[in-house]
C-alpha cells in the first residue's frame, strides 16, 4: 500500500500529517479505543482485490481462500511471529446463510503457510445489523460487547493474530480486540486482505453500497 501519511500503529493513511500530530499516532491510537497494536493489509478494496473479495466471499468461490492466504502472509513483515491465529467469527445465523466463515478459511490457509495454530477463540455474541453505510461511531455502537473470548486460558499472554477479509473503519475489529484483550492477550494485530481507503470518503461510500447489494445477493 502506498500512502504518504500513515498512522504509526495501526497504519490507516491519511492525506497529509495534521491528524498524526504530535507522535504519528492517529485520533483511534491516540485514544487508545483501538486496542490492536497494529494492521497489516495486502492493499486497498478497490480494483482486482475487490472483485477478489466478492467473489470468494459473496459467490462462495472458497478455492480463492488458499492464493487470497498468501496474499495475507505476503502482507505480514518480516520477523512477526504470532501464538495463535483467530479468524474473526461470523454470528452463527450469517454463517449458516452464507455456508461458510470467509476469514476462517482464510485464517487456515495462513496456518498452513506460516504453521502458526488457528483457535476460534472469539464468539459473536451478537447478531449485529450489517456495517455497510453506517459512519464511523455508529459502527463503534453497533459492535460494542458483539464479541466474546472463548478461552482465556489459551489467551493469556499470547500474541494474537486476528484474521478477516476487509477492514473498513476498524469498529469490528477493535470490538473482537477488546474482547482478546479482556482475556489476557499479550498483543493484538489485525491482518486483512484489504482495507477501504478512507481518504476518499466518496468511493468509500460506494465500495459500502456495492458490499450491501452484494450481501443481499444482487450481482457482485
Ligand atoms: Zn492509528
Amino acid at each position: 500500500m502506498v500512502a504518504e501519511f500513515a498512522c504509526a500503529q495501526c497504519h490507516t493513511p491519511f492525506l497529509n500529517d495534521a491528524p498524526l500530530r504530535p507522535n504519528g499516532l492517529c485520533a483511534l491510537c491516540r485514544s487508545g479505543i483501538a486496542m490492536y497494536q497494529a494492521v497489516y493489509s495486502y492493499g486497498f478494496y478497490e480494483g482486482p482485490l475487490r472483485q477478489l473479495v466478492h467473489l470468494f466471499k459473496y459467490q462462495g468461490i472458497s478455492a480463492l481462500s488458499e492464493p487470497l492466504g498468501q496474499l495475507l502472509v505476503a502482507a505480514l513483515p518480516r520477523g512477526e511471529r504470532f501464538d495463535v491465529i483467530v479468524p474473526l467469527p461470523l454470528h452463527w445465523w450469517r454463517r449458516y446463510r452464507r455456508g461458510f466463515n470467509q476469514a476462517a478459511l482464510l485464517a487456515k490457509a495462513v496456518s498452513r503457510a506460516t504453521g502458526w495454530p488457528v483457535r476460534p477463540l472469539l464468539r459473536r455474541v451478537k447478531n449485529t445489523p450489517a456495517q455497510a453505510g453506517l459512519t464511523r461511531s455508529a459502527r463503534r455502537r453497533n459492535v460494542a460487547g458483539a464479541f466474546r473470548a472463548a478461552d482465556a486460558e489459551q489467551l493469556r499472554g499470547k500474541r494474537v493474530l486476528l484474521i478477516d477479509d476487509v477492514l473498513t473503519t476498524g469498529a469490528t475489529a477493535a470490538a473482537a480486540t477488546a474482547a482478546l484483550r479482556r482475556a489476557g492477550a499479550a498483543r493484538v494485530a489485525v491482518l486483512t486482505l484489504a482495507r477501504v481507503d478512507r481518504r476518499q470518503p466518496a468511493l468509500a461510500l460506494q465500495t459500502n453500497a456495492v458490499a450491501q447489494l452484494a450481501a443481499r445477493g444482487v450481482g457482485a
